[in-house]
């Protein structure tokens, strides 16, 4: 008998061929409800979940005892209880490197559309309000030649940091630990946080959300930012303050920001949607035909080689 798999959300055809082997639930578009997904799991082996489902350890016990692996679809994984999964001898892998040159082409595009006033533009455009070419229409920030500040040079972190460089932009960097060989190879210099948020043009988030990322940028750290400061934020909306980044917009202590990631997905504080100033995507940063297939195929070959008693390419825990 093929063991259960559950699957969580539909996901590319390409990581539902890696597990062809196995007997495999896939359940729908949209996220499951949670006592749908307590339900689903009953007698699983592995599950392949993302970002939106909540995989503590209540969900491994109802999956029962048979749990041997969780192929969280995601790099990052504040979704997954790791620690519970460590206490249940369940393996926890996620999705690195395959969506890092593809998440920073989100960040970099955020920080081009909220420095030169994109969202705002359309939105007159497709309004019909468009009357004519203005000398002092819609003038934004220039990017290029600029300071980028990165907070997490990490993979995203650095595949931002060679994006700037081809906008003659100057890169410094916060990050918990130093990157000396990163520094050499992008030119970048490393800043207490402090200091590159006073110092800093653009600033771009990369970190994983953590107990100690949450709210990271708060009202005192915006407050540090220079008033023409762009901030980019494509990590996890809650390493943001989002009500004290909407004051900061509204009363223009900071010029603009750009988000693709929210404190309540996919909830957005009201204050944002009624500003100008700020470029909202909806979580897209690794969503591309070609990243989402290698997403899908990553997670799905680890499941696959937990269950076959190998070791999983990515893991999280040991
Ligand atoms: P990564 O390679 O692990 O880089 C994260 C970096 O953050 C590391 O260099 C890490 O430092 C640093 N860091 C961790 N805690 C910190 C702290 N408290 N203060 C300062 N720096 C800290 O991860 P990645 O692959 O670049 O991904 C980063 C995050 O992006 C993911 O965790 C995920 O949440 C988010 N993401 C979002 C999307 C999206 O769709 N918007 C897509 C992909 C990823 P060390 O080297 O010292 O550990």
């Amino acid at each position: 008998m093929p063991e259960k798999v559950l699957v969580t959300r539909e996901i590319p055809e390409a990581g539902l061929r890696v597990l062809e082997d196995f007997d495999v639930t896939v359940l729908h578009e949209r996220p499951p409800e949670r006592d749908e997904l307590l339900d689903a799991v009953r007698g699983v082996s592995g599950v392949l979940s993302t970002a939106t489902e909540s995989m503590d350890g209540e969900v491994m016990d109802a999956a029962g005892e048979g749990l041997r692996v969780i192929a969280n679809m995601a790099v990052g994984y504040d979704n997954v209880d790791v620690e519970a999964a460590g206490e249940r001898g369940v393996v926890v892998t996620n999705t690195p490197g395959v969506l890092d040159e593809t998440t920073a082409d989100v960040a970099f595009m955020l920080l081009l559309a909220s420095a030169r006033r994109l969202g705002e533009g359309e939105r007159l455009l497709r309004a019909g309000r468009w009357e004519w070419w203005g000398p002092k229409q819609l003038m934004g920030r220039d990017v290029w030649g600029k300071r980028l500040g990165i907070v997490g040079f990490g993979r995203i972190g650095q595949a931002v940091a060679r994006r700037a460089r081809g906008f003659g932009m100057e890169v410094i960097y916060h990050n918990r630990s130093r990157k000396e060989e990163a520094e050499l190879e992008l030119g970048a210099s490393y800043m207490d946080l402090d200091d590159l948020l006073r110092a800093a043009d653009f600033v771009s988030i990369h970190t994983p959300l953590t107990p100690e990322t949450t709210h990271l940028i708060g009202a005192d750290e915006l407050d540090n930012m220079k008033p023409e400061a762009v901030l980019v934020n494509t990590s996890r909306g809650p390493v943001v303050d989002e009500a004290a980044l909407a004051n900061a917009l509204a009363e223009r202590r900071i010029f603009a920001a750009g988000l693709d990631v929210y404190e309540n997905e996919p909830e957005v504080h009201q204050k944002l949607l009624e500003l100008e100033n700020v470029v909202l995507a909806p979580h897209i940063g690794s969503a591309s035909i070609e990243t989402r297939d290698k997403m899908a195929t990553l997670a799905a070959e680890n499941l696959a080689a937990v269950l076959r008693g190998e070791s999983p390419k990515t893991p999280v825990n040991e």
